[in-house]
């Protein structure tokens, strides 16, 4: 982190729930198992046929938005870049944040989308990214935003983690959307529903507690940010805690421990998505 340009360290700094977070390992994990049936064989010697098993998640879409990109801090000029998101200007995006040891933000939210990949495509979700490697920038806030509304993503997601230099700030919080007289009004609702929804899974797959410095149990509501203003599918940006505070660093920068994050974040979408 401290090899960061300052000037764009600090377009992040301003923002303190937009930057950052950690989470941990595993990787086959979360996936429903429907062994049991395939041990009702009948008495026959006839070899077992397994049919299509229903899976929880069939035929929905999710949008997974791993936030900032692993060389946006070389690209000052492209990620500074002003874009329209209806309520004000705002840089095309960020750095984020990274913990002291300088395991970066865009790292974190990488890993731990890509462990969320493969647990909902295990459940019968049709999963997207935003972004395709931690080596690019970008892209723009307001494209991320586009590609949940074009894939019209039954729920879209942002994983973040936060940078508050209070290092005895601690927590997680989830930022969503405000009604603001535009596109956005319409999945504001939905969008909280979400929010809860991967609150109450988050707490309790994790043990991580509600932020201490941002939000109400956890939740905050906001017109500034691009991602969720231009967003006409339901949509939540989450900031899995705070990579400054040392005891959730550790835990951000273990495996498993992201393993567990996005195992959680999984299931807390899931169970927006079946009721
Ligand atoms: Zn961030």
């Amino acid at each position: 982190m401290r090899a960061l340009p300052a000037t764009v360290l600090a377009v992040c700094g301003l923002l303190a729930s937009a930057c950052g977070s950690a989470g941990s390992g595993g990787s086959a994990a979360g996936q429903a198992a429907p062994a049991a049936a395939r041990e009702q064989a009948s008495a026959s010697s006839s070899p077992m046929r397994k049919g299509p098993e229903a899976k929880p998640l069939d035929g929905k879409v999710i949008v997974i938005d791993p936030g900032h990109n692993g060389a946006n801090y070389r690209h000052p000029k492209e990620i500074n870049r002003q874009v329209n998101i209806l309520t004000q200007r705002k840089a095309c995006d960020t750095t984020g944040t990274a913990t002291n040891s300088g395991y970066s933000e865009a790292a974190y939210t990488w890993d731990v989308s890509k462990r969320m990949v493969k647990i909902l495509e295990g459940r019968g979700a049709t999963v997207k990214l935003t972004r395709d490697s931690n080596n690019g920038v970008g892209p723009c806030i307001d494209r991320r935003a586009a590609i949940g509304n074009e894939a019209k993503a039954d729920a879209a997601i942002s994983v973040h983690a936060d940078g508050s230099n209070n290092t005895g700030h601690r927590g997680f919080h989830i930022i969503m959307p405000k009604k603001i007289d535009g596109p956005v009004d319409k999945v504001v609702g939905a969008s909280s529903k979400l929010g809860i929804a991967v609150r109450d899974a988050y707490r309790k797959g994790t043990g991580l507690p509600y932020s201490n410095y941002i939000g109400k149990n956890a939740l905050n509501y906001r017109s500034d940010i691009g991602g969720l203003n231009l967003s006409t599918v339901p949509k939540i940006l989450f900031e899995s805690g705070n990579m400054r505070n040392p005891g959730e660093a550790a835990k951000f920068q273990d495996p498993k421990f992201r393993q567990k994050i996005a195992l959680a974040l999984a299931n807390g979408l899931q169970h927006y998505l079946n009721t």
